[in-house]
């Protein structure tokens, strides 16, 4: 999932952009506040146990996915009358950086099925298709999926090879998608193909696509160095018949959709980062504490101390610009560039994070006994998924740069 797209080159110096509205207030409302607290317990209680063996043993955690279906943490931004809990943006945010501060790959596979599956139906389907998909997907009868990045294309998404042709009643998929969240354990994919391969980006369309749909396969699932927990596999579409009435949106509308669903759930990504960043900085914290050195705990070296007040500063800077984002998409205007800033800015900290702390738990560090050496593996993703750093930093220049 990637999609950087070309600039158009401006004469003049550019307007600054977006700046907080006059009245601008992304505090926690209460509601907010026990969400975040209700999230955290959950995290805690029910998915700390067993994280370390599950990320060993590369599973799947499908009890604690049923009991985040029965929590309403499936279908967070779906609105209640299909299903799901109808809340903003900033809790989904708040939702998805306590799941990761536990476990990043709980917390992807949540955010995929909120955020790139339900988002992109609830805001593009027909009414039909709202109904009928989403509360299954809200209330975790069944998990979702994306399908963008194919072999020869991620950042590149426009450049896809799959296409799906009108046969009767029956759209006909054939292609192959990588890279695919979920595959295997998602019951509803959000699936672009070219129905018209001669204009490019704007012959893609989106369809919905069923995991029991003919001529869907899933492939071996990747070997990943981090995320171990969640699913990353291919899906070979391999005349994947899915019924006319399974278009999202218009056809030739794809690329617009697969653009518009990454300009949102970056936010997600985002969040991810601040939790394994918040989880990054309380470990190196205690470590320093502990640890002893030339007589003192290793919290008295100043070489430690700077070390955990950047990723302190940096943490709260990552946070507030999730926040705000998150506020702003919920509020008006600015929202893509803002959610791309945050991605980049909080998963580039969140990996830097990582290695200061993995640095200060010295050997320790380097050994999968200690948690660090897991949020290590698992943040490096937080600056590739849903956009390369160098993407979003293309996504957030041609914003500024634009002609308007
Ligand atoms: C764990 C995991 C889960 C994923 N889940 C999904 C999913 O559910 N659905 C889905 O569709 N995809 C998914 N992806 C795919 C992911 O979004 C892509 O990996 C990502 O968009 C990058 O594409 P790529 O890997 O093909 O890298 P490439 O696009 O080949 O990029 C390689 C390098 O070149 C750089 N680059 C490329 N173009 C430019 C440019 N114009 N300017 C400067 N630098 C450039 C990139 O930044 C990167 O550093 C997942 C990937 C991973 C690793």
């Amino acid at each position: 999932m990637g999609t950087g797209e070309q600039l158009t080159p401006v004469a003049e110096p550019p307007a600054a952009g977006p700046e907080p509205a006059p009245g601008a207030d992304f505090s926690l409302s209460e509601e907010q506040e026990l969400l975040r607290r209700e999230v955290r317990r959950f995290a805690e209680e029910r998915i700390r146990p067993g994280v370390e063996e599950r990320d060993r043993e590369h599973r799947f955690p499908e009890a604690v996915v049923r009991e985040m279906g029965e929590m309403g943490l499936l279908g967070v931004l779906v609105p209640e009358e299909y299903g799901g809990a109808g809340l903003d943006k900033l809790s989904y945010v708040l939702a998805v950086e306590e799941l990761a501060r536990v476990c990043p790959s709980t917390a992807v596979t949540m955010s995929v099925t909120n955020s790139v599956c339900c988002w992109p139906i609830a805001e593009f389907g027909s009414e039909e298709q709202k109904r009928r998909f989403l509360p299954e997907l809200a209330s975790g009868a069944c998990i979702g999926g994306f399908g963008l990045t194919e072999p020869g294309s991620g950042s590149d998404a426009a450049s896809m090879r799959s296409t799906a042709r009108r046969e009767g009643d029956w759209w006909v998929l054939d292609g192959e998608k990588a890279w695919i969240t979920n595959a295997g354990f998602a019951g509803y994919y959000v699936v672009m193909a070219k129905t018209d391969p001669e204009r490019d980006k704007r012959g893609v369309s989106a369809f919905v696509v069923p995991a029991d749909a003919e001529g869907l396969e899933v492939g071996t699932p990747e070997d990943k160095l981090g995320l171990r927990a969640s699913r990353t596999a291919p899906l070979v579409l391999n005349g994947c018949r899915v019924p006319a009435d399974h278009l999202l949106g218009e056809e030739g509308q794809g690329f617009y959709i697969a653009l518009a669903t990454l300009d949102h759930s970056r936010l997600g990504i985002a969040a991810q980062a601040v939790g394994i960043h918040q989880r990054a900085l309380e470990l190196a914290r205690d470590y320093a504490r502990d640890r002893v050195q030339f007589g003192v705990p290793i919290a008295r070296h100043q070489a430690i101390q700077f070390m955990i007040a950047r990723m302190s500063t940096e943490l709260a800077a990552a946070r507030l610009l999730t926040r705000y984002a998150a506020w702003a998409a919920d509020h008006g205007s600015g929202a893509p560039r803002l959610a791309a800033e945050a991605k980049l800015y909080a998963s580039e900290a969140a990996n830097r994070a990582c290695y200061d702390a993995l640095q200060i738990h010295g050997g320790n560090g380097f050994c999968e006994e200690y948690e660090i050496a897991r949020l290590y593996r698992d943040v490096r993703v937080t600056t590739i998924y849903e956009g390369t750093s160098e993407i979003q930093r293309l996504v957030i220049a041609r914003h500024l740069l634009r002609d308007d």
